[in-house]
């Protein structure tokens, strides 16, 4: 079995080296330092949203599901101010923003271009083009989380209330045609497994689905994926009093991919996994105008260390489209242009209820990270289909974009890359401590 698990493992490496190869060593790096920084590591959300879909909500009383906000003094002070928001001001706005908030003042305060500035981004701040539902950050719930303090590991959640938010993902989102007969509904069976229903459930249903909504299952596949890779690499292996040991459980990875152990279905959710790394990582390649224009800032109220950021950052997304294998987003929403409309907000719509399905979570570190992670995807996705408007932008005046990003939207596109990223980068752990075990 061991034996068959390290072959699966193999043939899935060699057919995907050039990634790994790319990922772990030219990618991970930067990523882990850029992440590590103030302006990534600090996220703003609201861990508090009630559950739109159901009302039988409990919460969750597993201890390593909790998640610690940060108090008033370890958020950078420019970072809580609000002028973070209008990173797109040119710095001396910023500034300007910044005084203006500061002495309390209102609006009349500001010079005409910084209120044009503050109004433009205003403007683009809407839902119109979002592919998810984004917190309120001006809500009194919404609290910064440090996620370098409360990383995504192994929290003990599972059963019915996991499979249930699993279920309500691919069973309520996932376009699957009507005439299909449906699986049994896994909660009403004592069977935990949802969606082994080979030759008659997930996978035979999706050969009847056009190429982007199965491209979308594979998406919401290869996240799920991700997750439980996590889980596996970062399991609470030993606990005492004094101290907690988290680890690789390489029998927790076997029993989720190993091709024998899945009747197959590991591998091809590994497959699943490197297709949401290609999706992210041409979103990053994409954006590359969006960040190089020298209006934008990451700002966090330390200049130095923000411009060094910056420049970071732009070395990372220049590596990115460095890469000679790109996915060809092209082939998406391709087709007769009604239809193609239609599709893609239909697209949209599907998106945005996974991540309002996020609130439905009762583990709280599960939340963080699920939220992070589908609102770091629907910035990729929306990045990926506003070419037109990022293209468009090298040639434009530099403050006013018709193309925006929040920080919201770019803290969870990098942090969620920064997940997928370490997901394959595991991939390669988990295949030696595999052939270690076998000598
Ligand atoms: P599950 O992973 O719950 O899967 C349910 C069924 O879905 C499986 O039986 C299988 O048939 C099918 N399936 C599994 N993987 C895939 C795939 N990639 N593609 C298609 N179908 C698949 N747990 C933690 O310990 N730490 C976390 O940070 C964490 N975050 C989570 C975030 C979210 C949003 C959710 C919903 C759950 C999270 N969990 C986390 C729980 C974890 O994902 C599993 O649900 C849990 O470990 C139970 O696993 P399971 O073996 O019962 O199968």
């Amino acid at each position: 079995l061991l034996k068959l698990c390290i072959s699966g493992l193999k043939n899935l490496q060699n057919f995907y080296s050039n990634y790994n190869f790319f990922n772990n060593k030219e990618i991970f790096p930067k990523l882990q330092k850029l992440l590590s920084s103030d302006y990534f590591r600090f996220y703003k959300v609201n861990l508090n949203n009630p559950c739109p879909f159901w009302t039988d909500h409990s919460q969750c009383g597993l201890k390593y599901c909790a998640v610690k906000p940060c108090t008033e003094g370890e958020v950078p002070e420019g970072l809580k101010s609000s002028s973070y928001k209008y990173s797109e001001a040119a710095s001396q706005d910023i500034e300007e923003c910044e005084k203006a908030e500061k002495l309390g003042a209102v609006d009349g305060s500001l010079s005409d271009e910084t209120r044009q500035a503050l109004q433009e981004w205003k403007k683009h701040d809407d839902e119109s083009d979002r592919f998810c539902m984004l917190d309120d950050e001006d809500s009194p719930k919404s609290q910064y989380v440090d996620l370098l303090l409360n990383p995504e590991r192994f929290t003990g959640y599972k059963g019915p209330e996991a499979w249930r938010i699993w279920n309500s993902i691919y069973e309520e989102n996932c376009f699957k045609p009507y005439s299909v007969k449906r699986p049994l509904n896994p909660l009403a069976s004592n069977s935990g497994d949802l969606f082994l229903i080979k030759g008659q459930g997930f996978y035979r249903w999706l050969e009847g689905l056009c190429v982007e909504k199965r491209a979308f299952f594979r998406l919401v596949s290869g996240l799920h994926a991700s997750i439980n890779t996590h889980l596996s690499a970062r399991y609470l292996l030993d606990e005492n009093w004094f101290e907690m040991k988290w680890g690789h459980n390489v029998s927790e990875f076997q029993q989720r991919f190993d091709e024998e152990l899945t009747e197959g279905e590991g591998p091809k959710r590994l497959r699943n996994l490197y297709f949401l790394y290609l999706i992210e990582l041409r979103a990053l390649a994409k954006i590359l105008p969006y960040f190089e224009r020298p209006a934008f800032h990451l700002y966090t109220g330390q200049r130095t260390q923000d411009n060094e950021n910056k420049k970071l950052l732009l070395e990372l997304l220049h590596v990115a489209k460095s890469f000679p294998l790109h996915f060809d987003e092209t082939a998406l929403f391709a087709g007769n242009k009604k239809e193609a409309m239609k599709l893609k907000e239909d697209f949209k719509m599907t998106f945005k209820n996974i991540s309002r399905i996020m609130d439905c979570v009762e583990c709280f570190k599960c939340r963080l990270w699920g939220k992070l992670q589908t609102q770091g995807l629907g910035t990729a996705l929306k990045i990926l289909f506003s070419e037109r408007q990022i293209e468009a932008m090298p040639n434009m005046s530099n403050t006013n974009p018709s193309f925006q990003l929040s920080r919201q939207e770019i803290v969870s596109l990098f942090n969620a890359f920064g997940r997928i990223s370490t997901s394959v980068r595991e991939l390669e752990n988990f295949r030696s401590l595999l052939s270690n075990l076998k000598q």
